[in-house]
């Protein structure tokens, strides 16, 4: 099975020109930047691992894709949440729906304190640094890309959660990664790169407003659904949505962009849509 080398397309959204890294399509089960950041996972031999732990939110997208990792690997999937609403525990949905299917485990508590040599501990997100392997493939395709389309003054553009995709990005590659804080803001994205890595940090463009983390906001199902619309792409609505908006402001104040080309990164996550979705026509009433 192929889980690298996803196409490069080009697209027209509100009259500018952009590359698209399509990694929402480098496999039907396991793809977006958490195919990337668990990669090291998949291809290597574990042979004393039994378990993976991990946590985080019930709707995760990287959740999910451990639950496919675990699977394909025979590996048990342990997950700890703080909580699960009742209503997605009756009516599931989305990443939780099928990473339940796929055998997860959900619990509800505090992560042990300790774990055996035959557990493999993944913290929230994927923000490790075995997640420089795969990202560091996805930093290669990239560099191959340019060079066979003597593409120049190139600007990369993806939205970050932990920073950790973002940041291994910069860290592989000679052109400036721009980001955007989606969970927290600035200073916790640049707390979050410190965790991992001294210096060579993405650029953070900054929001034009303060958003939280999983909440709706009309803006961001508008610009979802014209994307969809003059692109014929899904793209995510927690990250893509947000990163969007504030890459089209960034745009908007550069000068001398037309001897630039600009890359944005899909990183998946279109199975957490299905919940978000559900959750935009019940409040704008869309139904
Ligand atoms: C997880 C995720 C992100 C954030 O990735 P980080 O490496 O944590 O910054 C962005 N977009 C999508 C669609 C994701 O699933």
């Amino acid at each position: 099975m192929n889980y690298t080398n996803s196409p490069i397309q080009q697209v027209t959204f509100n009259k500018q020109k952009y590359f698209i890294k399509r990694d929402d399509l480098l496999n039907s089960d396991f793809s977006g930047n958490k195919a990337r950041k668990f990669y090291y996972y998949l291809i290597n031999d574990f042979p004393n691992i039994k378990k993976v732990v991990s946590f985080g939110s019930s709707q995760s997208n990287a959740m999910y894709s451990l639950s496919v990792l675990c699977k394909l690997k025979n590996w048990q999937f342990d997950y700890y949440v703080d909580h699960t609403a009742s209503f997605l525990k009756e009516n599931p949905v989305g990443n939780y729906k099928y990473a339940i299917k796929n055998g997860m485990n959900i619990i509800e508590g505090s992560l042990p304190d300790f774990f055996d040599n035959e557990t493999l501990f993944i913290s929230e997100g994927g923000a490790v640094v075995e997640a420089s392997f795969g990202v560091e493939i996805l930093a290669n395709e990239i560099k191959s890309w340019v060079d066979k389309n003597s593409i120049k003054n190139l600007k990369i553009f993806l939205p970050s959660g932990t920073g950790t995709t973002a940041l291994y990005l910069q860290k592989f590659l000679p052109f400036e990664v721009l980001t955007c804080a989606c969970v927290g803001d600035e200073s916790y994205l640049k707390k979050q790169f410190e965790e991992l890595e001294k210096d060579n940090f993405p650029t953070i463009v900054q929001k034009e407003k303060k958003y939280h983390f999983g909440k709706l906001y009309k803006e961001f199902y508008d610009i979802h659904n014209e994307l969809l619309k003059q692109t014929n792409i899904e793209f995510d609505l927690l990250y893509d949505s947000l990163g969007w908006l504030c890459f089209e402001n960034y745009l908007k104040q550069l000068e001398k962009k037309d001897d630039m080309t600009f890359l944005y990164i899909h990183q998946g996550g279109i199975i957490g849509n299905e919940s978000m979705l559900d959750r935009y026509k019940y409040k704008y009433h869309l139904i």
